[in-house]
């Protein structure tokens, strides 16, 4: 019963990666309770997920960039929901 692990050039693992390096969490209380995260404007979480596991940042950053993923949160917030998760991840530059 062993739980397939998953696999991690995939989008689905790309996406956990920079969620978790991103930190979304909530800071103040009550009316002062507002949402927080760690985003540099650029994809370095995502460049550095790529250098992790041998794909094709430019490949990926295109990809994410048609879903609206410009930078790490965005990625979160947009491409998250346009790009299944078991979908794999470029290796190598798409020829252009
Ligand atoms: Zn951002």
């Amino acid at each position: 019963m062993s739980e397939k692990k998953q696999d991690p050039k995939t989008f689905g693992a790309l996406f956990d990666y920079v969620e978790e390096k991103c930190n979304f969490h909530e800071e103040g209380k009550g009316m002062e309770k507002k949402a927080v995260w760690t985003c540099f404007h650029d994809l370095r979480f995502v460049k550095e997920y790529c250098v992790l596991v041998d794909v094709s940042f430019p490949a990926v950053q295109a990809v994410l960039g048609r879903a609206g993923g410009y930078c790490d949160c965005e990625v979160i917030f947009n491409s998250t929901e346009k790009i299944a998760r078991d979908i794999p991840l470029p290796t190598r530059r798409p020829s252009a």
